[in-house]
């Protein structure tokens, strides 16, 4: 056994290791600073070991040289990358939501590098707003009087309350009080736009005089809230959005309603359950109506506010409008996407997660037959290839009891735990994303798009027929 001393001065320096072979061929393809840092890293960690006394032998050089390599790698890697969706969940907010049509992409990339119109009136040669290029489109496809959009539907409820009840009361029902992917409370959001949140009703049951009873002096906004991401079944009552605009117009107080996902059209004729419309609420007497960009709508990430103009120009002067804008690479895919409301009939075939949700299950049995023959042929034995009737999910807080039929591949193997292969699964070239059911990998075909099936069905087999490198 040597001894602390002779085993630190064994580990090599950084210039010794820099000019291993294998580190200088590598240094053609990743950057200088990102070989630096995993090579000070990893000597600086062999360094710590021995001194802590975990570690009693010398470091040898091919060692230390694959750790450099594979960290040096990762470290240059970009971080931001897309992925195979095989969740099954169509509108996964941790996946990015709602995958943009071709001519919103086209629109971004044009706008993205060059210099555009952000907040130019061409024909007038001077400066204008952003909202102008959404606006019209909005009006047409709502009938509101007015819109103007924000960076997300979390910010278009905290920007109406803030407009309209900052210092007032805001009447809500205790069954609409939401949480949305952990971070969207609404009391909290309530809170931070400085009204005063009234609770009425319970959980399961709010009626019309118990808004009423907690109408004050002070009028202010009574709100409404889709519950978007939950179901109530049983003894359940509220209120109809009509009689609740009626209510707050007999008193004075202005009604605004958080759609949530919001879709501009109804969606039964594309196989999903019908979610209410922000023109229907506006026809319901709402004041002022906010919904996301990128759920049901199939746009950009946004918060769209649509609703009367005397409402919805205060908004806009409101100084946290500008807090809360949203950069010129949304607005034109939102511009684009909303264009496309124009003309319905082309709607399935330009906007692609319409045609996710509307995808027939024959179809996706097909693609996971397809794929789990090719699979079988090449794991052989050690990995078990089925293919199995799942349910997708809708996702991003939307139709929260509307599964949709589907297929998936589905994946075991004695030799690595589920969690294990959705690990590797994870760390391809194109990571596949899937998800576990009982002790199963389970690729949904619904959200993989058919042109990712061949690259889906190589990776798999890299990565399981290749075994377990890291
Ligand atoms: C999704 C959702 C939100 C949050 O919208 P983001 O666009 O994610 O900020 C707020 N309210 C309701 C009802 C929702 O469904």
């Amino acid at each position: 056994m040597e001894n602390k001393r002779d085993l630190l001065r064994s580990i090599p320096s950084v210039e010794k290791v820099l000019e291993d072979p294998g580190l200088v061929d590598l240094g053609n393809r990743v950057p200088r600073w990102s070989l630096m840092e995993a090579t000070r890293e990893v000597l600086a960690e062999i360094r710590q070991s021995i001194a802590e006394g975990n570690r009693g032998k010398e470091p040898r050089m091919t060692e230390i040289v694959e750790e450099i390599a594979v960290r040096a790698e990762a470290g240059s890697r970009r971080s931001f990358t897309r992925v195979i969706n095989a969740t099954g969940v169509v509108m996964h907010t941790n996946l990015g939501r709602a995958t943009l049509s071709e001519d919103a992409v086209n629109a971004v990339t044009e706008v993205a590098g060059s210099y555009s119109n952000l907040e130019f009136d061409l024909a007038a040669g001077k400066r204008t707003t952003r909202n102008m290029h959404v606006e019209n489109l909005l009006i047409k496809n709502t009938g509101c009087e007015s819109a103007c959009v924000v960076n997300n539907n979390a910010g278009a409820v905290l920007l109406a309350l803030n407009t309209l009840a900052e210092g007032k009361p805001t009447i809500v029902s205790r069954g609409e009080l939401i949480e949305i992917g952990g971070s969207f409370r609404l009391p909290e959001v309530m809170d931070k736009s400085g009204t005063t949140m009234i609770e009425v009703g319970t959980t399961n049951r709010t009626r019309l005089d118990d808004y009423e009873r907690a109408i004050t002096e002070t009028a202010g906004v009574i709100l409404k809230v889709h519950q978007s991401n939950f179901d109530m079944t049983g003894f359940v009552e509220s209120v109809a959005i009509k009689s609740l605009a009626d209510l707050a117009h007999r008193n004075g107080m202005i009604m605004v309603e958080d759609l949530g996902s919001g879709a501009l059209t109804d969606l039964s004729q594309f196989g999903v359950e019908k979610e209410p419309m922000p023109q229907e609420s506006l026809k319901n007497g709402v004041d002022v109506v906010t919904f996301s960009g990128d759920k049901l709508l199939c746009g950009p990430q946004a918060g769209i506010i649509v609703g009367k103009a005397e409402f919805v120009d205060r908004m806009k002067a409101n100084p946290l409008a500008r807090a809360l804008r949203v950069d010129k690479m949304t607005l034109v895919a939102l511009e684009v996407t909303l264009r496309q409301y124009l003309e319905p009939e082309l709607l399935l075939e330009k906007l692609p997660t319409l045609r996710v949700l509307s995808r027939k299950p024959e179809d996706l049995k097909q693609r996971a037959d397809r794929v789990a023959g090719a699979l079988s042929a090449g794991l052989k034995e050690r990995v078990r290839v089925s293919v199995r009737e799942v349910t997708s999910q809708i996702g991003g807080g939307s139709l929260p009891a509307a599964g949709l039929a589907s297929y998936a591949v589905a994946l075991s193997s004695e030799e690595f735990s589920s969690d294990r292969i959705a690990s590797m699964l994870r760390r391809c070239e194109v990571p596949i994303v899937a998800r576990i059911f009982e002790d199963n990998i389970i690729i949904d075909f619904r959200t993989v798009q058919p042109s990712e099936d061949e690259t889906l069905t190589s990776q798999i087999l890299k990565a399981l027929a290749g075994g377990d490198r890291r």
